[in-house]
């Protein structure tokens, strides 16, 4: 979602933060815009609604710039709202929410303040003109105090030329260096290609870019940090043809390669005694990871070690949860940074539980917040919608299961030693997406669709529905087998899809009852099952054979088809699966 870069180079400034930008365009967003320091003390600003592609031009000259990718919160999409905001000797881009905006805005009307925009952003810059008395890092940290809400700010001052001043709070932020350039940027997929060492920004602290990195507390005083240099796996991928979406469902078979080569390669002694001890565990994450999250209670309770509560992190942080210091906390995130997730699991280590991270970014805020991080290894995930990454997360929570009921009763579920058959399995699932591209373009007119599940197959429904809503903008739903005749039937006319999920053997009967129903009153129906005698049975009009796995492990290869069946029905209806209406990456806001 959104981002924000500052870059100090004598060569090339402009085309540095251009291209940092086109890196940053896969979080979503909805304008862009930079602005340049020249060595005279001169800002030039160029910004823009719409793509960072409408940025380019005449190249800006500066040695130090700021650059903008804006996912619009207090303001429509437009040229002016559109990020950098001036002010005085000030330049500024903000990612997050100010939430006191308002009555900081009032309190500059007073003052004679005129606005441009009608960002909350806005007002940071208008403060800091006002608290400026010639030092530029002092300034910043007046205004920060001032400031609720959530932000990561990049600025330039016209008396500071080769300098950017920044802070972060709740937001990402992260500064990286290479030969004559230094940078803040944030997310680490963006800086690669660019930066050669990174240094994380933790929350409450200040980044002073000159002849180098400096990083600050509230206070003012200077905190050694360290650099590690960019890891092969954190660079930013790219894709030869088609659309990224394509190129990540083609990639799960290797993705779970790496997972699990980097899982076996993982030692958990760190958390044995808190897994051993666990009294209850909570898995909290948001969006996709959350079906991840419900799948893990399911194994979890299927082997009945303990109890599971699995909730969304935005209801989670609102709650008044009974949970402490006996308890797990499992936070899953594919970026590390999603607002909901990382406040969600600051909650629970404020209540003494040990924290588990499962995330796709080395470095990210969650794995360095949690007592134990377990990486996923999927690789960089461009398009917005999460597909490998999902399978990725389930094997990790699976893994972590395993863990879990190995230190409880002292030997691993039988399911573990077919973890390492995913992957052959997964590309075998490919052997289904013939169909469904044939599927997706029958369906191509839909109103709407259905996906059903029970048990362990609820939560790939749910996933399902999802990805339909997410790329192909169609209403769809993920439903309980059981429960669709409580409500939901009624959706059901001549033609309607439901798409229905049958993996548990002791639940074929029960699965093809609820496919009978909506038959009846003229669905058009699809079944995805393993069992070759379950189909045979069906009355589905289409029939999807998926490749035999042990039963916990379903979830891992069931989605495959799905996935791939709403990438197509997206391209399909002439939309573009990677850059969803509407929808960000990373959520790093509320
Ligand atoms: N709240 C700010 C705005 O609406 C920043 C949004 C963002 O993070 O891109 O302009």
């Amino acid at each position: 979602m959104c981002g924000i870069i500052g870059c100090i180079s004598r060569e090339n400034c402009y085309e540095k933060l251009l291209s940092s930008l086109a890196r940053l365009e896969y979080r979503g967003y909805d304008s862009a815009g930079v602005c340049l320091l020249s060595d005279s003390g001169t800002l030039r600003v160029r910004k823009k609604k719409g793509y960072v592609s409408n940025l380019a031009g005449k190249p800006i000259p500066g040695g130090a710039g700021i650059g903008h990718t804006r996912w619009a919160t207090h303001g429509k999409p437009s040229d002016e709202n559109a990020h950098p905001h001036l002010c005085g000797k000030f330049a500024l881009v903000h990612n997050g929410i100010i939430e006191n905006y308002a009555a900081l805005k009032e309190e500059l009307l007073v003052q004679g303040d005129v606005f441009l925009s009608e960002t909350d952003s806005e007002v940071i810059v208008h403060l800091l003109s006002h608290a400026y008395r010639g030092d530029f890092l002092g300034a910043l940290r007046e205004v920060c105090a001032r400031l609720c809400g959530s932000y990561a700010l990049a600025v330039l001052c016209a008396d500071y030329p080769g300098q950017i001043a920044a802070a972060r709070r709740g937001s990402p932020l992260v500064a990286g260096a290479a030969k004559g350039a230094l940078y803040v940027c944030s997310d680490v997929p963006a800086l690669c290609g660019e930066a050669e060492f990174l240094c994380p920004v933790e929350d409450g602290e200040f980044v002073l870019l000159s002849d180098a990195v400096r990083v600050f507390d509230g206070q003012g005083r200077q905190i050694e940090r360290s650099f590690t240099r960019v890891k092969s796996e954190q660079r930013a991928a790219s894709v030869a043809e088609g659309t990224f979406m394509q190129a990540e469902i083609a990639q799960v078979p290797r993705a779970l390669r790496d997972t699990l080569e980097g899982l076996e390669g993982t030692d958990f002694a760190p958390c044995a005694r808190a897994l051993r001890g666990a009294k209850r565990i909570w898995c909290a994450a948001c969006g996709t990871a959350y079906h991840a999250a419900l799948s893990f209670a399911d194994v979890l309770a299927e082997k009945g070690v303990c109890d599971v509560f699995c909730t969304t992190s935005s209801e989670f942080r609102y709650k008044t949860p009974l949970i402490g210091a006996e308890d797990v906390f499992v936070a899953v995130s594919q970026s590390g940074e999603t607002a909901d997730t990382l406040e969600a699991a600051r909650l629970a280590k404020s209540r003494g539980a040990f924290l588990i991270g499962i995330t796709n970014v080395a470095d990210s805020s969650l794995s360095r917040l949690v007592h134990f991080n377990i990486a996923m290894r999927a690789g960089p995930e461009i398009a917005v919608a999460a597909t490998k990454s999902y399978n990725a997360q389930l094997l990790c929570l699976f893994y972590l299961a395993a863990q879990l009921v190995f230190f409880k009763k002292g030997s691993f579920p039988l399911w573990k030693g077919e973890l390492r058959l995913l992957p052959e399995r997964a590309e075998e699932c490919f052997g289904t997406f013939g169909q469904m591209s044939a599927l997706a373009a029958k369906l191509i007119s839909a109103k709407g669709m259905f996906f059903l599940g029970r048990n362990a197959d609820f939560p790939t429904a749910l996933e399902g529905a999802l990805k339909v809503r997410e790329i192909a903008c169609l209403f769809a739903e993920g439903y309980p087998a059981g429960e669709l005749k409580h409500g939901s039937l009624a959706l059901v006319e001549e033609g309607f899809p439901v798409f229905a999920l049958s993996t548990r053997e002791a639940l074929f009967a029960k699965t093809e009852n609820a496919l009978a129903e909506v038959r009846a009153r003229g669905a058009y129906t699809i079944l995805l099952s393993q069992s070759e005698q379950a189909l045979s049975q069906s009355c589905a009009h289409c029939k999807v054979l998926l490749p035999k796995i042990c039963a916990p492990l379903y979830p891992v290869l069931s989605v495959l088809p799905l996935q791939y069946f709403a990438c197509r029905l997206s391209l399909l209806r002439g939309m573009d699966p990677d850059k969803p209406r509407n929808l960000a990456k990373s959520v790093t806001v509320e």
